[in-house]
């Protein structure tokens, strides 16, 4: 098979991360305590691939792409980083998308700051740019075009971008215009430097392809958009959309024919799928997971992307609706659990109001706390265990703001979940602000962030003896998580000793 045009990104995203989604988190890391290649062995070990280097799995966004390319007639397919040479002869242009190119969004951003270490992410890019197959296919005039969710990034990287001869970077979805694009390369008419999609040219359902290979650990998308708008996000520029069952199902089946043993639904709060608004629906969630179920059957594992914690609280107070879809469809003898991303980013109601008014929404801000509790109390009883995020250094933070975190998280202390701290990254409508350094880290956030670090050491031996990692094939998955663990209780430790932090367990 010729291809003329290829995708592909670098061994941290091109990883099913042993099929469980969290581990790709490590990736945003330099390597602390152990070997790099052990760490990013744990974080990222390579993929399956056919004899033409194509990927079993794929990150989703470089899917959507390929099915799009494919469906307008283009000889496009997603190649695995290390088999690139076998395209060499035949490929025109070549497409990179990252979710993190530079290591300058949130997790990347503050590892990178605590530990002032490059993270592993960000080598792997350089690697890949800088590798002999990428440099040849410059010198023979093939065109590089780059995008996806760390677009923006670019922005910061100038000298680089000239460097390694990226042609085009690409912000925003791509749908509408990508074809006429990749035409252009392939013609070597000019292309432009940046392209901007903004929310007037986002795709519509009809224009959204289904995916023709299978994602990374089944990740299939109900809904793109969000409707809470809170400052600092750039999700919620964009148009809400919910992808219709059909397409789901097709995705799903696509994924299920691969041999890939589980789904995550993707959606920036899946329990919004159907909604009106901030208001979650019975009736839409009920379908979803029936059909879901159905579908992958009750040996697969399913996962959420991400759900808000107003409406994991609401469709619990109002319709039972969690302990429902949990009982009836999700927990079995062998789904024991299920994996969600949720955002507590503060636990100051006063700084919820001015940066995120509606993410408490139908309940009003401030509740939040309240809210936060009530939501990790329902997923704690109902076996749903949340990896949480809070973001340090929003604008117009103030030293009681971060207390009043702080107070949030021993609240949170009962129930089973893991809480990382973040700093505030500029995007969204706070797209010109400064960005959050280790310069300006106060005590405040060093009580916060130790919070957090206890709080997860606190329950990452229940989450992976019990959970998450007990299949016996990641047995030294598990032993190098616990060497981490080790090492980081030990560098913590003598970190509080200097800081006179009182210590709890
Ligand atoms: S709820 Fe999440 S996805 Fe929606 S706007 Fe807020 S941060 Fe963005």
């Amino acid at each position: 098979m010729v291809y003329e045009v290829v995708l592909t990104t670098d061994r941290t995203m091109m990883s099913n991360h042993h099929g469980k989604e969290f581990l790709g988190f490590i990736a945003t890391g330099p390597a602390i305590g152990i070997p790099e290649k052990l760490w990013l062995w744990i974080a990222a070990p390579k993929i399956k691939v056919d004899e033409l280097g194509r990927p079993r799995e794929a990150p989703y966004g470089l899917r959507k792409v390929e099915a799009k390319l494919i469906d307008e007639g283009f000889k496009a397919a997603i190649i695995d980083p290390d088999h690139l040479d076998k395209h060499l002869d035949t490929m025109k242009v070549l497409m990179i998308g990252h979710h993190d190119f530079f290591a300058y969004g949130p997790p990347s951003s503050e590892w990178w700051s605590l530990t002032g270490k490059e993270p592993i992410n960000r080598i792997s890019f350089k690697r890949l740019m800088e590798s002999p197959v990428v440099r040849k296919a410059k010198e023979r005039g093939v065109k590089i075009i780059v995008g996806g969710p760390a677009a923006w990034q670019w922005l910061w990287e100038l000298d680089l971008w000239r460097k390694w001869g990226v042609d085009t970077v690409i912000e925003g979805e791509v749908e509408k215009v990508i074809a006429d694009i990749v035409e252009k390369a392939l013609n070597d008419e000019p292309l432009p430097d940046y392209i901007y999609i903004g929310p007037r040219d986002s795709p519509s359902l009809e224009e959204i392809p289904v995916i023709k290979g299978a994602s990374v650990n089944g990740l299939v998308e109900i809904m793109r958009g969000c409707p809470r708008g809170c400052k600092f996000c750039s999700v919620t520029l964009r148009p809400l959309r919910h992808i219709p069952l059909d397409k789901i199902r097709e995705e799903i089946r696509v994924n299920i024919r691969a041999g890939i043993n589980g789904i995550i639904l993707h959606s920036e709060d899946v329990l919004l799928y159907g909604a009106d608004g901030v208001k979650p629906k019975p009736e839409p969630l009920l379908k979803l997971h029936e059909m879901v179920v159905e579908e992958i059957g009750e040996r697969s594992d399913l996962a959420w992307a991400h759900a808000s914690l107003a409406a994991i609280k609401y469709v619990e107070d109002e319709y039972k609706l969690v302990s429902k879809l949990m009982d009836e469809y999700v927990l079995n003898d062998y789904r024991r659990f299920l994996g969600v991303e949720v955002g507590i980013e503060t636990g100051s109601p006063r700084l919820a109001k001015i940066i995120m008014p509606a993410k408490s929404a139908p309940y009003p801000p401030e509740k939040w706390p309240d809210v936060v509790e009530d939501a990790f109390r329902i997923m704690h009883e109902n076996k749903i265990i949340p990896a949480a995020t809070i973001i340090l250094g929003l604008p117009q933070e103030t030293p009681e703001d971060v207390m009043k975190t702080a107070e949030l998280i021993d609240r949170l202390r009962p129930y089973r979940s893991i809480i990382v701290p973040m700093f505030f990254v500029p995007m969204g409508a706070l797209k010109k602000n400064k960005w959050f350094l280790r310069d300006h880290i106060k005590r405040e956030h060093i009580d916060v962030m130790y919070k957090c670090f206890e709080h997860a050491i606190y329950w990452a031996e229940d989450i992976m003896s019990k959970f998450y990692l007990k299949e016996p094939y990641l047995f030294p998955v598990r032993m190098g998580l616990r060497l981490f663990i080790k090492y980081a209780r030990r560098k913590v430790r003598k970190i509080t000793e200097q800081l006179e932090i009182p210590v709890k367990t």
